[in-house]
């Protein structure tokens, strides 16, 4: 995060952050006009792992967040995970999670959960002030960054969650010294984050949440308020409701970890011995080799897997995605029938669905997001991190509160223009400011080089001609181009803006049907100010910008018709008549000059390249003949 991103709050006013306090990983995350943000820590990590670990003899908490979780095996009695399980719960409720829990869990007051460090005579600690330990540190982590206390937070809970649980969870904030102003859904505040329910009227959306341990899925009604009221939640009584919630507490991507352990573990036995035990530590290694193939074969069809047994033993194979996606259908599955399930206690069609916010790391799993737009035939919203989703959402419910968000830029009309990088960084606009949302355009597009089997597809906004002037929003690549000539690939690239201002980007060439897309949230960073600064320098550098982007257009199409003409002259050449082999080279070389130059003037420049190809159209009927004679 670069320092420009900071809030730069006036003297007293009070920040109200948003946290998402996860099972597995908690955030805090902030939202001013330029839009929500997630607060980092000093080393610039955004997660804190929402792990405990206790000193044994005296009891205290000594390490929170990634240094309590990189050392869990080697303290499994006294690092504790997973305390949100444990939130507003007597100890009969969670009597099925002590099986995955390796700390301690007794029974206190009224027969709540407790956690024990230490045995018998050891401390005993309420799963809130666990929770609080943690929001501490993300407090700590937000007044680092602001450089001033923070006294006020919007926290979100599971939509399952019941009074007790949202109870205990605004008493951990107390205890942490957080007056816990709202309590909102995940859910909902992942859907908030793409504006969902903000503006454009009602609509029905499904969440589906696929973390590392957890999964739910649930089915909102978004509303539309004037006036800052949206985004409050069932337990509020405000505007946006949850219809139907459905889940399995142990189903995430873990259990996609496991099956590939025991994969490894069962093809170790095969190669080295049945008789081979695998101590914690080693299946710790195991999970981490896993999980990283796993996330690998998010992006790519196989991973290498390769564990050093000791004793020169090596284990050593490659996972396809093929093998992955097999061996995670039935789990896939499962999270389905959740999917079905929701729906029927709905008593709505997945027709009636009209959008799914992806939430949860397990999301970025292709497998996981084929069957879900499949189950709901409905746009899948992927462009904002699945990890970081609903305290995003949170940040932007607590600016909501706080009064902040009304001066935020509403994308009811495009404010900048957004366009794609052509070649020599000019850039083309597919969909000019001002154009009202939604919104769509298709462009077409080529090769420039023979045999081009990529093409990069660099998305822009901004007034200005060129690359360097506009704002990247996003870049992403269309492989698998069967080799052509320069030229003749048929790419056509479509700008979609919808109605919350979401824009996907998708391409496809037409003779391949080879497609890519991406999604983006643009202009969250804008606030109307810097938009009119933007406008105003486009008027100001329109005519220096123009001249730059026709130097690029006439570079272009210089290198491509030389490159045609070296390609004829080679084919015929040697059969012409010399003096007319020597007008074109003429031609060739004024041309050229023109190239070498770094800022020609355009005028002279075209004329040159007209005149060489005047030139040349005998010298193309000549090289037609010849292809012509040859294969008749
Ligand atoms: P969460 O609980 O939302 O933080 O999600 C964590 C889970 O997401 C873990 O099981 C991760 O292994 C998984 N995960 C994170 N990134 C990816 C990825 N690129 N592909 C597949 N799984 C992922």
């Amino acid at each position: 995060m670069s320092p420009s991103d900071k809030p730069n709050l006036p003297p007293g006013v009070d920040p109200i952050i948003g946290i998402d306090l996860g099972t597995t990983n908690s955030l805090v995350a902030w939202c001013d006009e330029r839009g929500p943000r997630i607060i980092p820590d000093e080393q610039g990590r955004n997660l804190l792992p929402s792990v405990v670990r206790f000193d044994a003899k005296t009891g205290q908490a000594t390490a929170v967040g990634h240094a309590a979780r990189d050392h869990a095996v080697e303290y499994p009695r006294e690092t504790v995970f997973s305390v949100k399980r444990l939130m507003g719960r007597g100890l009969e409720d969670v009597r099925g999670e002590l099986a995955y829990l390796p700390y301690e869990v007794v029974a206190g007051e009224h027969n709540t959960a407790r956690v024990r460090i230490g045995g018998e005579s050891g401390r005993v600690y309420s799963p809130q002030e666990i929770s609080a330990i943690i929001l501490r540190e993300l407090k700590a982590r937000a007044e680092a960054w602001f450089g001033r206390p923070v006294r006020r937070a919007v926290v979100t809970v599971p939509a399952y969650f019941d009074d007790a649980q949202r109870q205990a969870t605004r008493d951990a904030g107390r205890i942490a010294g957080l007056d816990v102003v709202r309590i909102v859904n995940e859910p909902t505040a992942a859907a908030l984050a793409y504006n969902l329910g903000q503006k454009h009227g009602d609509s029905t959306v499904a969440v589906f949440d696929l973390g590392g341990g957890t999964f739910d899925v649930s089915i909102l009604r978004m509303q539309h308020t004037d006036g800052g009221g949206a985004g409050g939640d069932s337990s509020g009584g405000d505007a946006n409701q949850v219809l139907a919630t459905s889940g399995d507490t142990h189903l995430g991507g873990d259990d996609v970890d496991r099956m590939i352990v025991e994969l490894i573990q069962g093809e170790i036995r095969q190669e080295f011995g049945e008789s081979l035990s695998f101590p914690p530590a080693t299946r710790q290694a195991f999970r981490t080799f896993a999980e990283a193939a796993k996330i690998r074969l998010s992006q790519e069809r196989s991973a290498p897997i390769e564990v050093e047994l000791g004793q020169g033993r090596v284990y050593r194979r490659t996972l396809t995605r093929e093998e992955l996606e097999a061996m995670a259908g039935p789990w896939a599955a499962r999270a389905l029938a959740c999917c079905a399930s929701v729906m029927r206690s709905s008593k709505l069609k997945t027709e009636d669905i009209e959008r799914v916010v992806m939430v949860g790391g397990s999301t970025r799993m292709p497998i996981v997001r084929e069957r879900v737009s499949e189950f709901f035939g409905a746009e899948l919203y992927t462009a904002l991190n699945p990890d970081e989703v609903v305290a995003l959402g949170a940040a932007v419910q607590a600016s909501i509160l706080a009064g902040i968000n009304r001066g935020m830029l509403l994308l009811d009309v495009i404010p900048l223009s957004l366009g794609i990088e052509t070649m020599g960084g000019a850039v083309a606009k597919l969909i000019t400011a001002n154009t009202t949302i939604p919104a769509r355009a298709t462009e077409k597009f080529s090769t420039y080089a023979d045999g081009q089997t990529n093409v990069k597809i660099h998305v822009l906004q901004g007034e200005r001609e060129l690359v360097k002037d506009c704002r990247s929003l996003g870049q992403f690549e269309l492989r698998g181009i069967p080799p052509m000539p320069a030229g003749l690939p048929k790419i056509e690239v479509t700008f979609l803006v919808d109605a919350n201002g979401v824009l996907n980007v998708s391409a496809v060439e037409r003779r391949s049907e080879k497609t890519a897309k991406i999604q983006i949230v643009p202009n969250h960073g804008l606030t109307q100010e810097e938009v009119r600064r933007m406008e105003a320098d486009s008027l100001a550098y329109a005519q220096e910008d123009m001249t730059e982007h026709r130097l690029i257009d006439l570079r272009n199409q210089a290198r491509l018709d030389l490159r045609a003409i070296e390609r004829q002259l080679a084919k015929v050449g040697g059969a012409m008549d010399g003096a007319y082999r020597q007008e074109i080279e003429q031609k060739m070389e004024a041309v050229r000059g023109y190239l070498s130059q770094p800022q020609p003037d355009a005028e002279a420049f075209a004329a040159a390249l007209t005149t060489m190809d005047h030139a040349t159209v005998r010298l193309a009927e000549i090289a037609i003949a010849k292809t012509l004679r040859e294969t008749m």
